[in-house]
């Protein structure tokens, strides 16, 4: 019998930026609708959404995925705002994998996934990360203006009896508001094979509570869970930016992203797609480039390729956060950027 045929872009090599990074991974935001409002990512009027017609069609999606493929990405995360608020979401999740990708997630509040799990699975769905700031059922519903812990709780058990796993848990310390769980959370490891992963307070111009000294650091988050037990390391930066930790004897993983008071930008390996359309080669850089315009006036995949190669090329080195707060302007809130 003869062997099946490889795809030819199977071998492609990701591409390197102009700093050695290797740029195999792509977020594409797909909404910036959300059904919660979280303190630190919205501002609590909401903000009025781009139009339907200002988003990327499901066609547009897939055809940049399929052009970045040819130059080595291997790994997209699908975000928002909120991804299970779009309609056709397992359209778009099956279309996405069928491109090539093999490691496909999404990340999600986990208010509407319980019900959409089996499906998404089902259609490509490898992993999934659910934002949970509280443990506690009244705080998450202050900080994320009305969402039920429950339905996230449902979502978490779904996830792993599903296969979405490892189920991430990405949980954002703020200083005053839910820093006093950070053991809490880190102690879920123990018994389940969660990652739970401190994500440092980001400042984005419009959620209006950021200062500096409401972000809890990676060096405060790493003193508290070594009160907990003998922490190991599990896997330091081995493909982007977090520093992954064991509790020793514990089933799950803790991680540490620490885009605050630490560079990781010699670690990042990804680049940005908004749902209007524009690439974003770092989250803290004004830097876009329109793709959607030169699609729908007809642009050959040979003028998006250049496009995505010269947003590679053009990467910045790092972020300058630390050393001008400016550029936190840069960033209008993460529903809008996808996060
Ligand atoms: N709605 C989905 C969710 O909440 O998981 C996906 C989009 S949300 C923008 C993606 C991630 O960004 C969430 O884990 C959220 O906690 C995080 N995030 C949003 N604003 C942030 C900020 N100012 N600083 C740090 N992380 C933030
Ligand atoms: Fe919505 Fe996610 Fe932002 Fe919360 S963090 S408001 S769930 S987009």
């Amino acid at each position: 019998m003869s062997k099946p045929s490889k795809r030819e872009d199977d071998e492609t090599e990701p591409l390197k930026d102009s700093y050695e990074r290797r740029i195999d991974y792509l977020r594409i935001s797909i909404t910036d609708k959300c059904n919660l409002k979280c303190l630190y990512c919205m501002p609590s009027k909401g903000l009025k959404p781009f139009k339907d017609s200002e988003i990327l069609t499901d066609e547009e999606i897939v055809r940049f995925v399929r052009i970045a493929r040819r130059h080595g990405l291997r790994k997209v995360r699908i975000t928002g705002g909120e991804p299970l608020v779009r309609k056709d979401i397992l359209k778009l999740v099956s279309s996405i994998k069928k491109a090539g990708i093999d490691d496909l997630s999404i990340t999600t509040n986990g208010i509407m996934l319980s019900k959409r799990a089996e499906e998404l699975k089902d259609a490509g769905l490898d992993r999934v990360n659910i934002s949970l700031d509280s443990l506690n059922a009244e705080r998450y519903g202050n900080i994320t203006n009305g969402g039920d812990i429950e339905s996230v709780w449902d979502s978490i058990k779904e996830a792993e009896r599903t296969g979405l796993v490892p189920v991430k848990i990405n949980m954002v310390p703020i200083r005053g508001i839910n820093d006093d769980e950070i053991a809490s959370f880190a102690s879920l490891t123990i018994d389940n094979n969660y990652h739970v992963r401190f994500i440092e307070l980001m400042p984005a111009a419009r959620n209006g509570i950021w200062r500096r000294e409401k972000c809890v650091t990676s060096n405060e988050i790493m003193e508290i869970i070594s009160k907990i037990g003998e922490v190991e390391i599990f896997s330091f930066r081995g493909k982007g930016p977090s520093r992954n930790y064991r509790i020793k004897g514990a089933l799950g993983v803790i991680g540490i992203i620490s885009p605050i008071s630490e560079h990781f930008c010699g670690y990042c390996n990804r680049l940005r797609l908004t749902a209007d359309g524009n690439i974003r080669p770092c989250l803290f850089s004004g830097i876009r480039i329109d793709v959607k315009t030169p699609m729908r006036r007809g642009a050959s995949d040979e003028e998006i390729e250049a496009l995505y190669l010269h947003a590679v090329r053009i990467k910045p080195e790092r972020h300058l956060l630390n050393e001008d707060l400016r550029a936190a302007g840069l960033i209008d809130t993460m529903s809008k950027i996808g996060g």
